[in-house]
C-alpha cells in the first residue's frame, strides 16, 4: 500500500476510534449523572416526608390545645353549676361530668406532651443534617460530572468536524476502500505489529520475510486476519 493512502486510512481510522471512545465516555458519564440524580431525589423525598410529618404533628398539637380548652370550659361550667344545684341526682350527674372532664384534660395533656416530644426528636434528628450534607455533596458531584460531559461533548464535535473535513479531502476511492474494509473486518483495520512481530489484532506471528518488509516500513496484510499491519517506530 502506498504511504499516502496508508496514512489517510490510519488517520480516518484513528479519528473514528477516538470518536467511539469519547462517545462511550459520554455515555458512562450520563449513567453516573442519572445515578446521582436518583440518589439526590431519594434524599429530597426523605426530607419531604420528615417535614410533612412535622407539619402533621404541629396540626395535631393545635387540635389538642383546642380540645383541652373545651374540656376546661366544660369543667368550669360543671363546677359553677355544682354550687347552685339542690337535687342530689343533678349533683351526682354534675360530679360525673366534672370527673369526665378532668380525665379528659389529663389524657389530652399526656398526649400533647408525647406529640411535643416526637416533634422535638424529629427536629433535632441528626439524620436530617446528614441528609442535607449528602444532598450538597451529591449536587456538587453532579455538577462536576455535567462539566466533564460538556467538555467531552465539545471534544466530540471537534472530532466529528475533523472527520468530515478529512472525508471531503479524501479521494472517493480511498474512502470507499476504507468503508469496505470496515464492513468486512470491523475496526481496527490497520494495526501496528507488536514487539514480538505478531499482528496486534489476532496475535499471529508474521512470517519472517513479511516481518522484515514491515520493519523496512512497508504496510502488509496479516495472513491470518486480513488486516493491515505496519511497524510503529518509537517516537
Ligand atoms: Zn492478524
Amino acid at each position: 500500500m502506498k504511504g499516502d493512502k496508508f496514512l489517510k486510512l490510519l488517520q480516518i481510522q484513528n479519528l473514528e476510534l477516538e470518536i467511539t471512545r469519547v462517545n462511550n465516555s459520554i455515555k458512562k458519564l450520563q449513567g453516573q449523572a442519572e445515578d446521582l440524580i436518583a440518589r439526590i431525589e431519594k434524599l429530597k423525598e426523605e426530607r419531604e416526608r420528615l417535614i410533612k410529618r412535622i407539619e402533621e404533628l404541629k396540626r395535631e398539637i393545635e387540635k389538642h390545645k383546642v380540645a383541652i380548652e373545651e374540656c376546661k370550659k366544660r369543667l368550669r361550667r360543671a363546677e359553677e353549676t355544682l354550687k347552685l344545684v339542690k337535687k342530689a341526682e343533678e349533683y351526682k350527674a354534675l360530679l360525673r361530668e366534672k370527673a369526665r372532664n378532668e380525665d379528659c384534660i389529663i389524657k389530652l395533656i399526656n398526649n400533647l406532651r408525647a406529640l411535643e416530644e416526637e416533634i422535638r426528636a424529629l427536629e433535632e434528628k441528626r439524620e436530617d443534617k446528614r441528609r442535607i450534607k449528602q444532598i450538597e455533596e451529591l449536587t456538587e458531584e453532579l455538577s462536576d460530572v455535567r462539566y466533564s460531559q460538556s467538555r467531552l461533548q465539545d471534544k466530540l464535535e471537534g472530532l466529528k468536524s475533523n472527520l468530515e473535513k478529512i472525508k471531503e479531502e479524501t479521494e472517493r476511492e480511498i474512502w470507499l476502500e476504507y468503508e469496505n474494509l470496515k464492513r468486512k473486518y470491523g475496526l481496527p483495520i490497520i494495526l501496528p505489529v507488536d514487539s514480538m512481530g505478531s499482528c496486534a489484532h489476532c496475535g499471529t506471528k508474521l512470517p519472517s520475510a513479511l516481518y522484515s518488509r514491515v520493519i523496512q516500513g512497508e504496510v502488509v496484510v496479516c495472513p491470518s486476519c486480513g488486516r493491515f499491519v505496519y511497524y510503529e517506530r518509537e517516537a
